[in-house]
């Protein structure tokens, strides 16, 4: 057995990790650990990177092409796609046709199909995912700088004195980042960190100051803190006259509103002592640096939030210095890379867009592209609307799951339904969009693909191909490039290798640059192919003059505006569009959770990230539950006016009165109606585009059912459908929660049918039913190994789901736990872990409070030396702390 060490890069979020992985590919098994040497996270890595080794089984993966369900060749799966490409266009125009694109794409992946899309079908109906997260950072950064640049790095965390989390829970998101901030703090107790959020979320752990603001309202807390700056003689009148214009006009803006910390306070629903504190704090201390994520760019104001922030840096000067700037922290794992090629429908190549037509000709000459296109396409929500309503005929979606993830998801899936042809590319077999697709192509997973990503400070990785291909599955590249040789562009698409595409990529970004735009790789655009294997991380502008990289623009006070100067924007506060009302009186938020990515098709094949939250929750403010009559672990329906969502009941007061929060990951493959994209609201930010998925005016109420129930098995079962079912996978069995509205009328038969088929025969089977009290009870045994377990009840109670699948773990049960398992009761000397918290050790809470109590233990780290719980990835440490 040949064992290879291969580095390559995570596939999640924005921070970017390195990995060090351990391949032995006769077997098709992976060990991973972080990379030491990465600049992103020198070995580090968070519950979800940790676990990429379980994600990369065949089960499930889509591993041919496909014809409207048929196993077919690639041939004729390309051949249908371009000839359906071709009579759309040759009948409706080019912008019939669409692309929609995602930031789990590798950067050689978008380039080609932006090039295929814009450059050579001649339309601007290549949009992606990444609209969803990160646009109103490009807008915004466009606006102020010129370019779409982050000026900062990650080190600038070890510099700072004090670190903004504005809208973002980095502790679940980028965990990484977070504990790379934690420790940054316990080396600097002057440090100081601020969260601004609704809700207090697991990043409050480490934070100094709180601000639970209103939702919505950044903008009002930003032009606040310029105005109190500008009052007390903090602005940088210097840096502000030299290298920025507008000033006056914010000022002139400024004064149009009430902006004494009163007024502050009272709008943004804080206490003016702690505006007044963060004020404070900003004013004092140089080195600050603010880090946002999707609470500011998930909005209808996002870009105007983006540039309220910029406006207080830009004004102190504090813009891309050690330690100080603003830095957006990017969702997916190449959501910048798609930015560098091009992958939003209104920009175009290596930092160009069609708002310049200049930069149409460059683009249109580099490429030799005479059909160029001459504007934008649709972004996200308005070409899902477009292909609705008939005016896009055939859509091509790369590894994404709109169906999911989109608002208003289930006008999505309408659209989708009524297309005249759906392609989708993707490395898994059935999601909800891949079940409405035509064409089904099998692309490369994480583990296989072989290019390059950008993560959230700039950096370029190399991903590497660390096992074969899947089945027939082939690089996105490679697809594309195939579809566009049957279009007639053979010579523009004679890619045999992913270093061809990064070659092109970078010269396009060095190509009549002359220093205007600010992504520029151009000493790269001649790398060897060796050199492209072992290619180091480096943020980019990679160039003859910063060969090594760029840790930081924008200290010289130089912008890529038409001026060179900054642009500092006047900004007037705007609410969200739609407000609660009687009707739907409470605020939906939206967001990740510690252990799940997306619509959760790798992390869900993950066991041991499937038991943090194993199912759809909702959180809920005690005021808001006892109001709507909602109890702890109950159902509950979430109602908006575009959909619907059955959630469990989590009350806490971590939420603000008025506001509820679900999480974004679960999909119709895993649950009943856990989809959040459902009910989220389709406005936008009319200049990002970016939609609002934090604030959806929504009703909760009860969610009533006859039964409910759970079962364990280690077959995956077929499930009579009831109104509420959850599955989940385990180590060794398969987790369904159901709940119904009419108990079956046999309980017996429709026992025995879910779980063995009506094969059960004694002394394997067993049941116990008490009608009186409304419970029935089955489990089915082999060999006197436990295989599926049955509980349902009309009352409500159910046994703890932890002993329980610790049983399927033993390879017999004895006859007493045979007997407590009918009973549900624990068996004697059986402990009950709870709930897990610590997925890398598999500890859960009840285990955490008793060793609490017994050893009066004071501080995580005690807990971790007691029982190693959040000793590995750090992610649980909040969640820990809040236990004691
Ligand atoms: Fe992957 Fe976690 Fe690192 Fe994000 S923080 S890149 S999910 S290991």
């Amino acid at each position: 057995m040949r064992i290879k060490t291969i580095q390559t890069t995570c596939p999640y979020c924005g921070v970017g990790c390195g990995i060090s992985a351990k391949v032995d590919d006769a077997n098709r098994h992976i060990k991973i650990n972080g990379d030491s040497s990465h600049p992103a996270n020198f070995g580090r890595l968070c519950s979800k990177g940790s676990e990429l080794g379980e994600t990369i089984e065949l089960k499930g993966r889509l591993l041919e092409p496909k014809i409207y369900g048929r196993e077919t060749s690639w041939t004729e799966a390309l051949d249908l796609v371009a000839d359906s490409l071709k009579s759309v266009i040759a009948k409706h125009g080019v912008n019939a046709v669409a692309f929609y694109g995602s930031g789990q794409l590798l950067t050689e992946d978008y380039y080609v199909a932006n090039k295929l899309m814009k450059g050579f079908i001649g339309s601007g109906n290549m949009d992606t995912n990444s609209r969803l997260c990160m646009s109103s950072s490009v807008a915004g950064h466009k606006r102020a700088f010129g370019g779409d640049v982050v000026p900062n790095c990650y080190e600038d965390f070890e510099h700072a004195d004090l670190i903004l989390l504005i809208g973002s829970n980095a502790a679940w998101c980028h965990p990484v980042s977070f504990q790379r901030i934690r420790a940054a703090k316990e080396a600097n107790p002057n440090l100081k960190v601020v969260v601004i959020d609704p809700r207090k979320t697991a990043s409050c752990d480490i934070a100094d100051l709180h601000l639970p603001l209103a939702s919505g309202a950044d903008a009002i807390l930003f032009n606040g803190l310029f105005q109190f700056l500008h009052a007390h003689n903090k602005l940088d009148l210097n840096f502000i006259e030299n290298h920025t214009e507008g000033f006056e006009a914010v000022l002139d803006g400024l004064k149009l509103e009430n902006y004494s910390i009163e007024n502050i306070a009272n709008r943004c629903n804080l206490e003016s002592e702690d505006v007044q504190q963060f004020f404070n704090w900003f004013a004092q201390n140089e080195k600050t640096l603010s880090l946002y994520s999707q609470g500011i760019n998930q909005s209808t104001s996002g870009t105007d939030k983006v540039n309220a922030i910029l406006n207080c840096h830009l004004a102190t000067a504090r813009i891309g210095k050690i330690g100080c700037g603003v830095f957006s922290l990017t969702g997916q794992p190449n959501a910048m890379g798609g930015r560098e090629v091009g992958g939003l429908a209104h920009q175009f190549a290596a930092h160009t867009d069609f708002s310049n037509p200049d930069e149409i000709d460059l683009v249109s000459r580099f490429w030799n592209a005479p059909n160029i296109a001459q504007k934008g396409g649709f972004p996200a929500i308005e070409l899902f609307d477009a292909i609705h309503d008939g005016k896009v005929k055939a859509v091509w979606i790369m590894g994404t799951n709109p169906v999911v993830s989109l608002p208003n998801a289930d006008k999505v899936k309408e659209a989708l339904k009524r297309c005249e042809f759906v392609v989708v590319s993707d490395c898994i077999a059935q999601t909800d969009t891949t079940a409405l697709a035509h064409v089904l192509l099998p692309a490369q997973g994480w583990s296989e693909k072989d290019g390059t990503v950008t993560n959230s400070e700039r950096c370029i990785s190399r991903q590497r191909a660390l096992l074969p291909a899947a089945g027939s599955a082939k690089p996105d590249w490679w697809i594309l490039t195939q579809v566009a040789r049957r279009l007639g562009f053979g010579q523009a698409f004679h890619y045999q290798s992913p270093v061809e595409i990064f070659r092109e990529h970078a010269a396009l970004s060095g190509f009549e640059n002359k220093g205007k735009r600010a992504f520029n790789i151009s000493a790269l655009a001649e790398i060897s192919a060796k050199d492209y294997d072992n290619f180091q991380p480096t943020q980019w502008g990679i160039t003859k003059d910063s060969p090594n990289g760029t840790a930081r623009f924008f200290a010289d006070g130089k912008f890529f505006t038409k001026s060179g100067k900054a642009q500092l924007i006047p900004i007037t506060p705007r609410l969200p569009v739609n407000l609660p009302d009687e009707n739907y009186p409470l605020i939906l938020n939206t967001g990740r959770i510690r252990d799940q990515w997306h619509t959760m098709t790798r992390t869900a094949i993950a066991a041991k990230l499937n038991q943090h939250k194993p199912e759809p929750f909702v959180e809920i403010h005690s005021e808001d539950a006892k109001r709507f009559e909602l109890e702890t672990n109950q159902l509950a329906k979430i109602e908006s006016r575009w959909g619907l969502m059955l959630a469990r009941v989590q009350i806490t007061n971590a939420q603000t009165p008025g506001n509820i929060f679900v999480p974004m990951h679960w999909t119709a493959q895993q649950s009943s109606a856990g989809r959040m994209g459902a009910l989220v609201n389709p406005v936008f930010d009319p200049i990002s585009k970016q939609p609002e998925s934090k604030h959806t005016p929504v009703k909760i109420s009860p969610f009533k059912t006859a039964w409910q129930g759970f079962v364990l098995s280690r077959r995956e079962l077929v499930i009579s459908e009831p109104e509420y079912w959850v599955k989940n996978k385990g180590e060794y069995f398969y987790r369904y929660e159901l709940a119904g509205n009419q108990s079956p009328e046999n309980l017996a038969d429709w026992a025995r049918q879910m779980l063995c088929a009506n094969e059960c025969i004694a002394p394997q089977w067993q049941e116990y039913s008490d009608v009186a009290q409304g419970n029935y009870r089955a489990a089915r045994f082999a060999d006197g190994r436990l295989e599926s377990v049955l509980f349902m009840t009309t009352t409500g109670e159910l046994p703890s789901r932890n002993w329980l699948m610790s049983l399927f773990t033993q390879t017999e049960i004895t006859k007493t736990e045979q007997l407590a398992l009918l009973t549900g009761e624990l068996s004697k000397g059986v402990e009950d872990v709870g709930t897990i918290v610590c997925a890398c050790f598999n500890v859960g809470e009840k285990t955490i409070q008793q060793a609490i109590e017994k050893h009066s233990l004071k501080t995580h780290q005690e807990v971790g030396q007691c029982l190693k719980a959040g000793t590995n990835c750090g992610s649980c440490v909040p969640e820990i702390k809040a236990l004691l």
